[in-house]
Parts: C-alpha cells; structure tokens; sequence
C-alpha cells in the first residue's frame, strides 16, 4: 500500500526512514538536518563513516533516538536543467535505497522524503512522478511505502500521481 502524508518524516513510526542525504553523508540542511537532529549525534558518526557516495546510491545506517529503526541514506542529483541524467540519477536513488530496505530483512514499512525536490532543485511535479514509478514498483514487497511530503502542494500532487492509472 503506498500512501500520502504530509508532515514531518521523523515522527513517522516505519521501520525505515530515508534520508535525503549529500554525497559526504555528514548532515545538513531541510530533511537531512531534521532528521540528524531528530536521531541525535550518533547518526552522523556512522553516516558518515560509510561516506562519501555517488549520487544515486543509498546506505543504511540506524535510526538511534528515531521512532525508525533504521535510516537509508540516498543522494539524489542536484538539478542542472535535465540534460545531464538527472532523472535516471533519481531513479536510482529509489531503486538503491528499497534495495538497501530489501537487505536489511526486517523492513516491512517505509517512508521517503520527495528526495532532490528541495534545495538540490528538482521540479517537484517530475520528481514524484519518478518516485511514485518506484514506489509502485516496489508495492507488493512492502506493508506499507510512505510518500511522505512536508508541504500540502507537494502532498496533492503526489494523491494526484497515484490517481493515475500506471502506464
Ligand atoms: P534535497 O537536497 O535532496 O533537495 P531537501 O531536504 O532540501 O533535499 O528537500 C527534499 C524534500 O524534503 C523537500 O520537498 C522538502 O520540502 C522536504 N522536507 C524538508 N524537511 C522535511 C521533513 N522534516 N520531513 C519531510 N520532508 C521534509
């Protein structure tokens, strides 16, 4: 089942969160810095520990002070003006962090940020299009696939998106 929420993703009680998260995996602004600071200090020791990453891939670490227990953290691409892969960048983004919820053996329950669609500049109507693909994709394997979005705009396109039959 994937559904739409519209609020902060550190409340949300999912076996995994995800991040939108920089290459360095060190903290920084929008969701990534509620989300560090929501789990506490030891998020960013063992985040970035497994940095840096290329955009695209996706590390699990836990989710310490976090109602979550676990943390995915995914580097979308900044926004350059769509000629230079950014869609297949996003995409992989999805894909690599359900395979990181998919190896963890234990996650049944997942919620994503709209990943790039804030400060890295990804047009937020193509960027959920993007996710909801994945995320449908990956229906069947999960209990529960949160689209989780932090303003009401974001929100109604992504109830739009799921309104529509999968091509
Ligand atoms: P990026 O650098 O990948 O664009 P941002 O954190 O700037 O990441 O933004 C990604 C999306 O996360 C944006 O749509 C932003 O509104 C949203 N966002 C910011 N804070 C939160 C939060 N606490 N919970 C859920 N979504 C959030």
């Amino acid at each position: 089942m994937i559904e739409v929420f519209v609020g902060d993703i550190t409340e949300l009680e999912v076996d995994a969160i995800v991040n939108a998260a920089s290459r360095a995996l060190a903290g920084g602004g929008g969701v990534d810095g509620a989300i560090h600071a929501a789990a506490g200090p030891e998020l960013v020791r063992a985040s970035r520990a497994l940095g840096p990453i290329e955009t695209g891939s996706a590390v699990i670490t836990p989710g310490f002070r976090l109602p979550a227990r676990h943390v995915i953290h995914a580097v979308g691409p900044i926004w350059h003006g769509g000629r230079q892969g950014e869609a297949e960048l996003l995409e992989r983004a999805y894909e690599t962090s359900f395979e990181r919820a998919l190896g963890a053996g234990d996650v049944r329950s997942i919620a994503f940020p709209a990943i790039s669609a804030g400060v890295y500049g990804y047009p937020k109507e193509s960027a959920v299009e993007i996710a909801v693909r994945v995320m449908r994709r990956h229906e069947k394997e999960f209990r529960r696939i949160v689209a989780c979005a932090f303003d009401e705009r974001t929100g109604t396109l992504y109830r739009r998106e799921l309104s529509v039959r999968p091509k």
